[in-house]
Order: C-alpha cells, then sequence, then structure tokens
C-alpha cells in the first residue's frame, strides 16, 4: 500500500491507518487476526487510546505475536494513543501505562485526546516533552473535535500531528486540513465513516483518499473482511455511481449528524448533547452497548432531563432538531 508522510514528524504510515475503538467488543484472538491481516496487507499505522478499554491491551497481544513472527516488525509499524490526561502525574502514569500495555519500548506518537478550549494542560505538556526527551514518545499530537480550537493549537510547535473528524458529511475541517498540510503537520481523520452512519466503508474511505490534501484516514476496524474492504477501497478511483451515493448520503445524513462541534453548548440544564450523541452512536451503530451506556452513565445530566426550552437548537449551525435526537437517544441508554 501507499505511504504517505505524516507531516514534520516524518513518519511514515500507510494510506489509511487501523483505529483502535472495534477490537474491544471481541476478544484478543480477534484483534489479533485483525491486527495481522491488517499488517499483511500493507496498513502499518495503528491508532487507540487509553479511553477504548482493552484496545491497548489487545493491541499489545497482538503485537507480542507478530513481533516474533515478522522480523523487524515494531520498526515497521507507526504506533499512535492518546490520552485525556491534564495533569503532569496523569499523563506520564498514562504513557508508561500506554507503553507496557502494547508492548512497545515506545509510543510512535502520543497525542492529547479531545483537548478542549479552557482547560489547563500545562502539567500533561510538561509530562510529553519529558517522555519525548526520553524517548518514551517519539511525537506529540492533539486530537479535538473543535475546529476553531485546533486552528489556534497548530501555531504551537509542540503539535506534530492534529486529528479531526473527516468524511462524507462532516467536511467543515478542509480548510484547517490545507493550513495544516501547508505548515507540515501530519493530519489524521478520524470518523472516515462518520462513527457508522455511513454503511459502505469503501465509498467512505474512497471520498477521503482521492482528495487533494492529505489525511490520513483511520477507521475503525474490528474484523478481518472489514480490513480486507477497506485496503481494497484505497486503490481505487470514485466512479459516477459512487458520487451518486455520495450525494445521498450528504442529502439524508447532513440535517441530521452531530458533528460534535459543541456549538450548541451550554445546554439550560447542563446536558453534554454531543457526548449523548456520541454514546448513542456507539450503542447503535459499534455495537457497543455496555460500553456506550457505561460512558452515558457517567454524564452528570442525563438527556432525559431536556426541558425541550430550544436554546440549543437555535445555535446549532447544521440545524439538527437535538429535542427529537435527545429523545431517541434517551430510548437505547436510559431504557436499561
Ligand atoms: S448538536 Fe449541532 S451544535 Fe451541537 S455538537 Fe452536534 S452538530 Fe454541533
Ligand atoms: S432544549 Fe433541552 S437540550 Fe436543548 S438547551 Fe434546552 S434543555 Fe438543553
Amino acid at each position: 500500500m501507499e505511504k504517505v508522510r505524516l507531516g514534520k514528524t516524518n513518519l511514515y504510515v500507510s494510506r489509511i491507518g487501523m483505529g483502535g475503538i472495534p477490537i474491544q467488543r471481541d476478544n484478543d484472538d480477534n484483534a489479533y487476526n485483525v491486527v495481522r491481516t491488517a499488517y499483511i496487507d500493507g496498513i502499518n499505522f495503528f491508532d487507540t487510546a487509553k479511553g477504548y478499554t482493552v484496545s491497548e491491551a489487545y493491541l499489545g497481544e497482538a503485537f507480542k505475536k507478530l513481533k516474533a513472527e515478522f522480523k523487524g516488525f515494531r520498526e515497521s509499524i507507526v504506533v499512535a494513543s492518546k490520552s485525556m490526561s491534564l495533569t503532569y502525574d496523569a499523563m506520564m502514569n498514562d504513557v508508561l501505562d500506554s507503553i507496557k500495555k502494547m508492548d512497545c519500548d515506545y509510543i510512535d506518537l502520543y497525542q492529547f485526546h479531545n483537548l478542549q478550549p479552557g482547560k489547563d494542560y500545562s502539567g500533561a505538556k510538561a509530562a510529553l516533552i519529558e517522555a519525548k526527551q526520553k524517548g518514551l514518545v517519539k511525537h506529540i499530537g492533539v486530537t479535538s473535535h473543535n475546529m476553531d480550537y485546533l486552528n489556534e493549537l497548530i501555531s504551537d510547535p509542540l503539535f506534530e500531528t492534529i486529528q479531526y473528524p473527516y468524511n462524507i458529511v462532516e467536511r467543515q475541517g478542509e480548510e484547517l486540513f490545507r493550513k495544516a498540510n501547508k505548515l507540515d503537520i501530519g493530519v489524521i481523520g478520524m470518523k472516515p465513516l462518520a462513527g457508522g452512519a455511513i454503511d459502505d466503508g469503501a465509498i467512505a474511505i474512497k471520498y477521503i483518499v482521492n482528495k487533494d490534501f492529505v489525511v490520513v484516514p483511520i477507521p475503525g476496524m474490528g474484523s478481518v473482511e472489514e480490513v480486507i474492504n477497506n485496503v481494497g477501497a484505497v486503490q481505487s478511483k470514485l466512479n459516477e455511481s459512487d458520487l451518486a451515493k455520495i450525494k445521498e448520503y450528504q442529502a439524508t445524513l447532513d440535517g441530521d449528524f452531530c458533528r460534535r462541534c459543541g456549538y450548541c453548548k451550554p445546554c439550560t440544564k447542563g446536558i453534554d448533547i454531543p457526548f449523548a450523541f456520541l454514546c448513542e452512536g456507539y450503542y447503535r451503530r459499534y455495537n457497543l452497548q455496555e460500553w456506550a451506556i457505561q460512558r452515558y452513565n457517567t454524564m452528570k445530566v442525563k438527556a432525559s432531563e431536556c426541558i425541550e426550552c430550544g436554546l440549543c437548537e437555535s445555535r446549532c449551525p447544521y440545524n439538527l432538531p437535538i429535542i427529537k435526537k435527545l429523545k431517541e437517544a434517551v430510548k437505547v441508554l436510559e431504557s436499561k
């Protein structure tokens, strides 16, 4: 598979990487088969997070076996993880734990996970700078759902990569990606299948890899079949029927899909609206029901407490019917 340079990290990664969310839902044997197939088919970039429960441990088990199977395996792959920790101690612990769980001496790319404006991350920053000096992590990146904030952050030389959603429906980041490309910052595209809302993975990937800017999508892969489909898509160009289907997706999803931009906040009652939709997506589309409910239950104010004041809907730039959608989320996330 073609490799692309991930900006100033100077790492060369496969045209698509493997996202580590879906391997949580099965067992470590399945994770090994998925990672092995991905590796043999040319994928060398694996991205996970502290927050994805067993994902790092499953990847670590797979890496251990593959190191024994393929000479030079570790040097030929690029391992990325991320943490939401903001203090020095918590971030340093997370780095050490990622290294241990993934059976690596170092992590190629460590990212601030979903960094949000107004949060003091100076402690975590100091930890990652120290970890980089010690060779525990090779490069530092940042992921966020807030485009304006990423636009600010890319002027900080600390960050060598950014990760932001990009797919057929969520196209708002294109200008940011072009700017990052110019600044030689690596761009990683999260949610290339719009969190499972796009059911044709091949079209979703073709759409991204045929753009005139470089973004490396990391579709979550939980089965060997998904790996084979995704790898096949990288080699293909978009045809007329794909273009028609893309228009269809845009027509049906544009007014119904939460981009997690957060412009609807603050909710009068304190509901974290995009987080509720995220959990619903994990429940309905990722087949991760238990995890989705667990995460939803961490919300201080539940979606069912909405008083239908309508303030959030007046702020949403995508005109989403938030009140109706929250009711749908409540049906699956609060029914048990
Ligand atoms: S509901 Fe609308 S404003 Fe709120 S996060 Fe989703 S897309 Fe953004
Ligand atoms: S309509 Fe519901 S979710 Fe929206 S701001 Fe009001 S209480 Fe919050």
